[in-house]
């Protein structure tokens, strides 16, 4: 059976992809159980530099089609800030909840009109051999302004989903896996996978 090394140490990461190609003809693969615990540097000015680093990177080491992806928020406002460093926004060592309220002191005064906000999640696929392929979802929604809502992580508490009249904190995690820019992006890298199979690019 072809494989595919899921490359990610998030757990609630690889339960979604696992769920979304369950139905494909691939043996999924985390890191752990190639007991690789090499860590990348991400080092791109995009997500999908960042993905392409990481899918290479883990590509190469293992010799195996890997998936890696790279995600984060972009307020329109702030000029697509966070971005590449949703994570790291507020200093290294600040929480969730931290992060959050320096976004919200940062929209102080602006109206929801234009909070306008996107999740993005681009997705490489590479294969030892160095073919690479991307795909993205994406997830509008406006920043609210107090947090809201305790499932999920990030910044999950301070984006409102219009369609769902909720913050994603607010959506039960079924819901907000089957919306995500993650979901959008997994299931675009489903239909590359399923190519890839039919053309026989996963074969050893
Ligand atoms: P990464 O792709 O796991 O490195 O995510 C980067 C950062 O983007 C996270 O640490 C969060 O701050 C933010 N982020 C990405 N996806 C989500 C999400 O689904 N909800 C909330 N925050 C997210």
């Amino acid at each position: 059976m072809p494989r595919l090394l899921i490359a990610t140490t998030n757990s609630g990461k690889l339960r979604e992809y696992a769920a979304i190609f369950a139905d494909l003809p691939i043996d999924l693969y985390t890191l752990s159980d190639l007991h690789i615990k090499d860590n990348v540097e991400e080092t791109g000015a995009t997500f999908a530099e960042n993905a392409r680093i990481k899918a290479e990177y883990y590509a190469r080491r293992s010799g195996m089609p890997t998936l890696a992806d790279d995600s984060g928020l972009e307020v329109a406002a702030l000029g697509g800030e966070p971005g590449v460093y949703s994570a790291r926004y507020a200093g290294p060592e600040a929480t969730d909840a931290e992060r959050n309220a320096f976004l919200l002191r940062k929209l102080e005064g602006v109206p929801f009109h234009a909070r306008l906000a996107r999740f993005v999640c681009v997705i490489a696929l590479a294969l030892p051999s160095g073919l690479i392929e991307f795909v993205e979802g994406v997830l509008p929604g406006v920043i609210e302004f107090e947090p809201k809502g305790h499932f999920g992580f990030g910044y999950d508490p301070i984006f409102y989903v219009l369609d769902e009249d909720a913050t994603l904190a607010e959506l039960p995690p079924e819901r907000k896996n089957q919306i995500s820019h993650r979901a959008h992006a997994a299931r675009a890298a489903r239909e590359v996978l399923q190519r890839w199979l039919a053309e026989g690019k996963l074969d050893l």
